[in-house]
């Protein structure tokens, strides 16, 4: 196999990339994510060697938005096993992350735990089986990112409660068809401080390297997840990690991935690395346009993608 020196990869397309237009707009769906400084451009890599590249702005934090879910649906399924894929299905949606249509002809199921209503369900089940969410969502984090700092923003996390209509709709339509237990203000209240955590690429690369490592962590050597849940997490977030273009990103990029509004992307090559890159516009579908134009000529250039 052909040797790669990831820094200057990195570098490469970093400093290609920056002399390239970029498309999109940062999210508007509320003022901490729409009044964020658009120019910012950061990645970070780590090996499951426990190396580390980096370049541009990787140690700015960032709100990493959806990115959490997949935190919470490996904390989930470490504490209730494959019973939650009674309440969430493992399917592709092809709508909008926020998206209620499908709810109706389902029954209330959503399609996966990487759309809205499908981690608002994940919300559910860790209200049911923990006696403080909110604090062991944070110490399961903490712990496996090796990072006692993380902690939540209260200021993004009451900013999005002002501006959570189809979230509400979401709980409140899973609610009348029974897939959602606890109360609703409880369940979202864990969902929005989620979603709240601001992290940089680099403490993200590190978080995520369980999932590059059959589920320890070689930064900690925590056991975060089994090697067959580790499978099936990456199975999810390569066929909904990044909404409704989850189809183009495994076309272009060919790694599982999860995004989120913040203009955050965290890509995962099981066996070798974590990538993470942020760049706030986004494209059409919600994605950071950089952010999947850098993996793409990434995982092109260098001939390595899981396919
Ligand atoms: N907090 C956002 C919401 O609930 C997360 C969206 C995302 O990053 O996909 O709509």
């Amino acid at each position: 196999m052909v040797d790669i020196n990831y820094q200057d990869t990195l570098t490469d397309i970093y400093t290609r990339l920056l002399k390239k237009d970029n498309y999109g707009e940062p999210s508007e769906a509320f003022p901490v994510l729409s009044d964020v400084d658009t120019k910012k451009f950061g990645i970070h890599m780590t090996t499951i060697e426990s190396e580390n590249f980096s370049i541009g702005d990787a140690n700015d934090r960032f709100s990493i938005q959806s990115i959490s879910k997949v935190l919470s649906l490996t904390y989930a399924l470490n504490l209730v096993g494959e019973k939650i894929w009674q309440r969430v299905r493992i399917e592709p949606s092809g709508s909008a992350f926020n998206s209620l249509v499908q709810l109706e002809y389902e029954k209330g199921i959503p399609r996966n735990p990487f759309i809205n209503a499908g981690a608002i369900v994940i919300c559910d089940i860790l209200v049911s089986a923990l006696s403080n969410p909110k604090q062991e969502m944070l110490n399961f984090i903490r712990s496996i990112s090796g990072n006692e700092n993380i902690d939540y923003c209260k200021a993004t996390a009451e900013e999005e409660e002002k501006f959570a209509f189809r979230n509400y709709a979401l709980a409140n339509f899973m609610k009348s068809f029974g897939n959602i237990e606890n109360k609703i203000s409880q369940v979202l209240e864990l969902y929005f401080y989620l979603c709240s955590i601001n992290l940089s690429c680099q403490e993200l690369s590190h978080t995520f390297l369980y999932l590059a490592n059959n589920g320890v962590s070689p930064l900690t050597n925590l056991t975060v997840a089994t090697p067959s849940q580790t499978k099936k997490i990456n199975a999810i977030m390569q066929m909904c990690g990044l909404y409704d273009e989850a189809g183009e990103f495994a076309y272009r990029v060919g790694l599982p991935g999860k995004s989120g509004i913040g203009g955050g992307i965290v890509a995962v090559h099981p066996g070798k690395y974590v990538v993470t890159v942020w760049s706030p516009k986004l494209n059409k579908k919600g994605n950071s346009y950089r952010g999947i134009n850098f993996l793409e000529i990434m995982t092109t250039e260098t001939e390595i993608s899981i396919f």
